[in-house]
């Protein structure tokens, strides 16, 4: 049921990451989070909003875990954290599955009898109808999630990129640290490059720079808030080309 509400977007990429998913544990992932993650997304189902969902792996494994010096490689340490986005992205599927809510997954890479391998075209007809979530990240080592996001965006002709992190937006300086730090609403890629903001990895600015895509980080961790900024509550930081 689509309710008469202005929408600023009509399909979006949610971005997230695995930390957000562990909570206060130390790895793995908080059940009451991902219970969480879903009410948010069930939140702006009725405004009619396709989505699709990037989920990261850093709960369970990150690549730069291997380093060499423990005899383990930075591109197996990759492989085995792409695998990790896999597992969150089952994980999420099944609980997302269980509300009853149309959810298909995709993986960058397939695994036979486990997920198919991403297909934009398949994918941009079935998020009319369904929840996609992506994992794999891109199926190449040496990237991230964000960069996934960004990447598929643009493949899927979203709207918007929605960067779900613990922290308001994005400031000039560490607020915790600053209390001179000054709170952006908008900002444009450049700056953050230069800056050398960390927000996402270069690589992600510059592919949703050069291909016009605004990014959103916004808190999720306050209720309501994916619901408000898609229906124009200013919240959270827009970054975009000037
Ligand atoms: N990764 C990768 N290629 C990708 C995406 C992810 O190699 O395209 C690996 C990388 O090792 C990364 C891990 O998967 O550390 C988990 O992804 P990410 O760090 O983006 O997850 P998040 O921080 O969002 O939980």
């Amino acid at each position: 049921m689509n309710i008469k509400k202005k929408i600023i977007y009509n399909r979006i990429i949610l971005k997230i990451s695995g930390e957000f998913l562990q909570g206060k544990n130390l790895s793995g992932i908080d059940n009451k989070l991902l219970d969480y993650i879903i009410q948010e997304i069930k939140s702006i189902l009725p405004l009619g909003i396709e989505i699709a969902v990037v989920i990261g792996g850093g709960n369970l494994f990150r690549g730069k875990y291997c380093n060499g010096n423990n005899n383990l490689k930075r591109v197996l340490g990759d492989q085995i954290g792409m695998l990790s986005t896999i597992i969150n992205g089952l994980l999420l599927y099944q609980s997302i599955k269980n509300k009853l809510i149309n959810v298909y997954l995709m993986s960058s890479f397939p695994i036979q009898g486990i997920c198919t391998g991403y297909n934009a075209f398949k994918a941009i007809d079935l998020i009319k109808n369904n929840i996609i979530i992506l994992t794999g990240g891109i199926g190449n080592p040496l990237f991230t999630t964000d960069t996934a996001a960004c990447l598929r965006g643009i493949e899927l002709e979203a709207n918007a990129i929605f960067k779900a992190t613990n922290v308001n937006g994005v400031y000039s300086k560490d607020p915790i640290n600053y209390s001179d730090a000054k709170f952006f609403n908008k900002i444009d890629y450049d700056y953050v490059i230069k800056k050398k903001i960390k927000i996402m990895d270069n690589t992600a600015f510059i592919l949703a720079r050069d291909y016009n895509m605004p990014i959103h980080i916004f808190n999720i961790q306050k209720p309501g808030s994916l619901y408000r900024i898609l229906t124009g509550t200013i919240e959270g930081t827009i970054i975009k080309n000037k």
